[in-house]
């Protein structure tokens, strides 16, 4: 809303607040009025070279998304984030909370890979991969074109009375649409909790899933609301990938771009006028003709540079080449492409901010394959009894209690067996035994019993090695105490 201009008798209450400039798109959001109520938006149905393209794309992206909860590698599923029970699957790979550091490091990765991919090809993920475009502009809206038709019927719909006709069309879109939330709601749902226990929540009684129920009609509400209400608003106001942008992108960065040397100074399209009349005219190659505007999913005009809300759709692109083929002139006024490129003709450059990046990224990568080659499938941990002393037995040999944890990060049973590395003794597994059950922690307990001529002091470093079906899988470091007169 404008703020009110002060009268000589009020006084000036807008403190630093200026006038809001309705014609600087600035100043203003395209998706609201100047009483601030939500502008909805009709964009105009994409077609072109890259809408075909991202509709491809978009196809077998989508395809992954829905098939993946039930995709198996190794028995596992191919991507699962328990947040519940702290169990994360990732292509197969069981990673608990004892896995932090590759987690971690993992995600250093992403988040790096996201700055160097960014500053080079800006929101290329937006436009392209992010299910939030997929999903609204490749699903919902393809719907909505099928039965309210384009633009311009859509308008002339929302402005018309409630007739049958138009309650009929509403209630079939969003019926729909409702049932296509709910399915991706469960498909988000299968990917926290499992697609077996998704089914288990779908076919067991209803009073011993309360949990998983509500979540389930929580997610389908909760999609719905995002892809029949909120629609572009979720890119402009939720996503902090989009409010990043200001800080990743700089001018060697490939934008959805208009070329606004060449397409200044606009000027509408004069029938029978050859190029070189235009040219002669001052007038550039970009007609004024909004074509651009029209089919912008975020409602916002492309020609005023690089905006928060482009989510680099590329509809604006296929717009402006169909318009430039029907007045013969070249395709590319708006294009991909970075300030540079435009102002002084430069190629996409790489520059020393993502040298850095990228050398970061290298690191990291290292980092995390040394940390994954070096994982193992069953994590020990062996320590001295608490309170417990040597023992000496009558033949004087010496004996040590530990208590050992195992932790079966895998998902089948593992038979594992120890033995002492370069230490001269034996290691016996009292009680539960050297079977560890699939994902389950085992703890008992382990005698090591050695002769006294073995031991270099009161405390002697030992190694244990941790072996299944004659593979090494860890070895833990200890600790050995014999007795202090022992002491060389
Ligand atoms: S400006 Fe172009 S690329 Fe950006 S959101 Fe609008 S149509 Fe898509
Ligand atoms: S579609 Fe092309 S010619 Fe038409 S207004 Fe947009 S930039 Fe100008």
């Amino acid at each position: 809303m404008s703020t009110p201009s002060p009268t000589p008798d009020a006084p000036d209450v807008r403190g630093a607040a200026k006038e809001i400039n309705w014609g600087d798109f600035r100043d203003h959001l395209s998706t609201a009025d100047k009483d601030g109520n939500r502008k909805w938006l009709h964009p105009k149905k994409p077609n072109g070279r890259f809408y075909q393209a991202r509709t491809y794309v978009s196809y077998l992206l989508l395809a992954i998304m829905f098939i993946g909860p039930f995709i198996r590698i190794n028995g596992n599923p191919l991507l699962l984030i328990n947040i519940l029970d702290r169990k994360f699957v990732i292509l197969g790979q069981i990673f608990w909370p004892q896995d932090f550091i590759i987690f971690a490091t993992a995600m250093l990765l992403f988040f790096t890979g996201i700055l160097v991919f960014t500053s080079a090809f800006g929101r290329l993920w937006c436009g392209w991969t992010c299910p939030q475009t997929l999903l609204m502009e490749m699903v919902f809206r393809k719907i909505e074109y099928a039965i309210d038709g384009d633009a311009h019927e859509q308008r002339a719909l929302a402005n018309a009375p409630w007739t049958g006709r138009k309650l009929f069309k509403r209630a079939f879109k969003h019926a729909i649409f409702f049932g296509l939330s709910f399915v991706i709601g469960n498909t988000l749902l299968s990917y926290i909790l499992g697609s077996e226990q998704l089914f288990l929540i779908t076919t067991d009684n209803p009073m011993n899933h309360l949990r998983g129920l509500t979540f389930m009609v929580l997610f389908t509400l909760v999609f719905y609301g995002i892809f029949a209400r909120f629609r572009e608003q979720a890119c402009t106001f939720i996503c902090p990938y989009g409010r990043f942008q200001s800080v990743l992108l700089d001018e060697n960065t490939m934008v959805v771009a208009y070329d606004y040397k060449r397409g200044e100074k606009r000027a509408h399209w004069q029938r029978d006028e050859s190029p070189d009349q235009r040219k002669a005219a001052g007038a550039g190659d970009c007609i004024d003709c909004r074509q651009c505007v029209t089919v912008c999913p975020t409602g916002i005009d492309i020609r005023n540079g690089t905006q928060m809300e482009c989510v680099n759709c590329t509809a604006c692109i296929d717009a402006c080449d169909a318009v430039m083929d029907k007045i013969d002139l070249p395709k590319g006024l708006v294009r991909y492409a970075s300030l540079n490129g435009i102002e002084k003709g430069q190629r996409l450059r790489f520059t020393p901010r993502m040298k850095v990046y990228l050398g970061i990224l290298f690191g990291l990568g290292i980092a995390l394959s040394l940390l994954i080659f070096n994982r193992t499938d069953v994590e020990t941990t062996l320590l001295r009894a608490p309170g417990a002393l040597f023992q000496q037995t009558p033949e004087g040999r010496i004996s040590n209690l530990y208590t050992m944890k195992m932790f079966n990060k895998t998902s089948h049973d593992v038979q594992v067996e120890l033995r002492l590395e370069g230490f001269d003794g034996t290691i016996r597994v009292l009680g539960q035994g050297t079977a560890v059950p699939a994902q389950k922690l085992t703890e008992g307990s382990v005698l090591i019993e050695t002769e006294l001529k073995n031991l270099k002091g009161p405390t002697t470093p030992m190694v244990v090695g941790v072996y299944a079906n004659g593979k090494l899988l860890n070895r833990v470091k200890t600790v050995f105490v014999g007795p202090r007169s022992n002491t060389p």
